[in-house]
């Protein structure tokens, strides 16, 4: 006999309205690619947008940061809708400078990739360049105080990843010539 009350988890819709959700919320996985392509072009000069956005769909993937995004989107819709209790509905409507927790959840997805992750968190979230620039529109009627900080988490584990993922492909050559050399 099936058991009704027993809460199974699905995967894929987790990941599939993380997807949806990041997309209603004007958010498209080639606009957090080009933040990281401005964190990493420095760095990598032979980086593609098209690579950037693989490693952003990499970081999407985990569920961390699937959980921090639904999470997140659902507050700022809370808050949209005046549904939040006071005095919270107040602080996230107006993005108050003193509540952190936007700020908080959104380093679970940093977290993920390590150090290199934190830099460029708080490297983005000044400059706050092009897709974040929009979310932090405060006359749009929109809000966006979770979204904001979530997508430059995002970019920044996804630049975190990238890091590590060249500094190990340097790594590879250099052992393949000094084996080739001997
Ligand atoms: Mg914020």
């Amino acid at each position: 006999m099936s058991q009704p009350n027993v809460y199974r988890l699905n995967s894929k819709e987790v990941s599939k309205a993380t997807e949806q959700w990041l997309m209603k919320r004007g958010v498209n996985k080639e606009q957090i690619g080009q933040l990281v392509m401005l964190l990493q072009k420095d760095y990598f000069p032979e980086l593609t947008l098209a690579e950037c956005v693989l490693n952003v769909e990499s970081v999407l993937s985990k569920r961390e940061v699937q959980n921090a995004v639904l999470t997140g989107i659902q507050l700022d819709m809370l808050a949209e809708e005046g549904k939040l209790l006071p005095p919270l509905q107040d602080m996230i409507s107006y993005d108050e400078g003193l509540y952190g927790c936007d700020e908080i959840l959104a380093l679970s997805i940093v977290n993920v990739y390590g150090s290199i992750g934190f830099t460029n968190f708080g490297y983005i979230d000044k400059l706050k360049p092009g897709v974040l620039k929009k979310l932090n529109d405060k006359n749009s009627g929109e809000i966006h105080t979770f979204l904001d900080d979530i997508v430059g988490a995002i970019a920044a584990a996804a630049s975190s990843r990238i890091a590590h993922r060249k500094q190990a492909e340097r790594e590879a050559v250099e052992e393949a010539l000094q084996e080739g050399a001997k």
